[in-house]
């Protein structure tokens, strides 16, 4: 199995770089934000819990969000492979998805990390408020504290990876078509 974990800031771009890949590599894309989003939008118990941190700009718990994504990858039994995008976010989600999938006989292949600096990130996340209507990303406070939030806690899990040798870093700088091709490079 190919098992990729998508990393970087809010506003990376993983979401749009995690379509390329699966279609490239014909992979099943989880992404947990995703996930949320449609919890949310069916009026789940799962979805209202988890909206009342996201509305903040915060982490949903860790015991919340790591059941979640195990059943989603439990529900997939013949994917050839993963996009993890948005998970893991902690070190704990990390040591939890080796022991999951450990479970499962497979392992994670390789952690691609878009690098894109702070304030390019801002740019973007306001943009795409315009655009869409995700409420997280309309107001510029809440856009810093999830930034914040990814310095905090999220950004630990690189080294996490690197003392694993999975570890990559690509320049999330430039057009969609170029990182891809950045991203493609790294996993042939
Ligand atoms: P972005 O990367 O732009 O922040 P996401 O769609 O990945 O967008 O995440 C949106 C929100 O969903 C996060 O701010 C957080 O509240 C919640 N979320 C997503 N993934 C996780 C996770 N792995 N652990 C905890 N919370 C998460």
């Amino acid at each position: 199995m190919l098992n990729i974990v998508l990393f970087g800031p809010p506003g990376a771009g993983k979401g749009t770089q995690a379509e390329k890949l699966i279609s490239k590599y014909n992979l099943v894309h989880l992404s947990t934000g995703d996930i949320f989003r449609s919890n949310i939008k069916g009026k789940t118990e799962l979805g209202n819990l988890a909206k009342s941190y996201m509305d903040k700009g915060e982490l949903v718990p860790d015991s919340v969000t790591i059941q979640m994504l195990e059943k989603e990858v439990s529900a997939n039994p013949t994917a050839k492979g993963f996009i993890f995008d948005g998970f893991p976010r902690t070190t704990h989600q990390a040591k939890a998805l080796d022991e999951f999938l450990d479970s499962i006989s497979t392992e994670v292949s390789l952690m691609l990390a878009l690098e894109v600096p702070k304030e390019e990130l801002i740019e973007r996340l306001l943009l795409r408020g315009k655009e869409s209507q995700r409420a997280d990303d309309q107001d510029k406070s809440i856009i810093e504290n999830r930034i914040r939030v990814y310095l905090e806690q999220t950004a630990i899990v690189a080294s996490y990876y690197q003392s694993q040798g999975k570890h990559k870093s690509v320049n999330g700088q430039g057009s969609i078509g170029e990182i891809t091709e950045r991203l493609f490079q790294v996993i042939d």
